[in-house]
């Protein structure tokens, strides 16, 4: 399948694929736009998305320098408030080391080229470690399984222990993730990096991009798993159902109501490229 020029593969489009090869192709090969809506009550999706927005933006602003003050003087919602202050709560700011937010790195991978937007790494050049920060603005307390199994925990390490590969003395064992949603500011959920994974990671990554490329309009197959067409876009043109999953249903998990609501800030125009 020939991808669209300058396409770059990242956690997103890959979890995407993984997800349902069908709607990698609609989004990212047909560029097809948003024909139903994806949840129920439309009001809270659309709060969701703007909050989880707004956090983003303050966070990023924050590293970039921009008064305390100033950056308070904009929340006006009680629940950002209270993400904000466990934020400030954590103390990352007084973290040694370089801390670049919001940033993008890309690397030139499996033919194609691969790419990771963080929220934050911290890199400490005393102790040689790298810090990989993600905020997940989620309803839910973290689900460490869930999270074992994204695409985004292993992209993500992947990434920057390539970039570094190549300084001295450089292992992958000194990058970890860490996870961290505002909603449950205690729970952080931490991922630890070794050679092993990296070579795992390299090897799962690249036969996935492979296989990818490898497909005709036909092999991007609708998927199986129809609980991951209740929140998705494009039921209506995969004869999937015309109603959309509602948020508020008790019977959805919460496993897949984060997979149906992870944000791809990537796409919501807030960081640099
Ligand atoms: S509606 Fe279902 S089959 Fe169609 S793209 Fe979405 S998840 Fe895939």
């Amino acid at each position: 399948m020939q991808l669209p020029d300058h396409f770059a593969f990242s956690q997103h489009n890959l979890q995407d694929y993984v997800d349902c090869p069908r709607r990698f192709y609609l989004r990212y090969l047909l560029r097809q736009d948003w024909p139903a809506v994806e949840s129920q009550p439309i009001q809270e999706q659309e709060r969701l998305i703007e909050l989880g927005q707004r956090f983003h933006l303050l966070v990023q602003q924050y590293f970039a320098g921009l008064p305390l003050s100033a950056l308070e003087a904009t929340i006006d919602e009680p629940e950002l408030l209270t993400w904000w202050q466990a934020f400030l709560a954590l103390g990352l700011q007084n973290l040694p080391g370089i801390k670049k937010s919001e940033i993008q790195y890309a690397i030139p991978f499996a033919g194609s080229r691969l790419l990771a937007k963080y929220d934050l790494i911290v890199a400490n050049p005393a102790e040689k470690s790298y810090t990989i920060y993600d905020w997940k603005t989620s309803q839910h307390p973290p689900q460490e399984k869930w999270l074992t199994g994204r695409l985004q925990t292993r992209v993500y390490p992947f990434v920057l222990s390539t970039l570094q590969a190549t300084q001295p003395g450089f292992t992958p064992e000194q990058i970890k993730m860490i996870y961290w949603y505002p909603a449950a500011p205690d729970q952080l959920v931490e991922f630890a990096y070794s050679q092993q994974k990296f070579a795992a990671d390299e090897h799962s990554l690249a036969q996935l991009i492979h296989e990818i490329r490898a497909l005709d309009e036909s092999g991007f197959s609708l998927t199986e798993d129809e609980r991951k067409c209740k929140f998705c876009r494009y039921r209506s043109l995969c004869n999937r159902g015309t109603l959309a999953g509602n948020l508020l249903d008790q019977s959805v998990s919460a496993e897949d109501l984060d997979a149906a609501f992870e944000i791809d800030f990537d796409q919501l125009d807030i960081g640099q490229e």
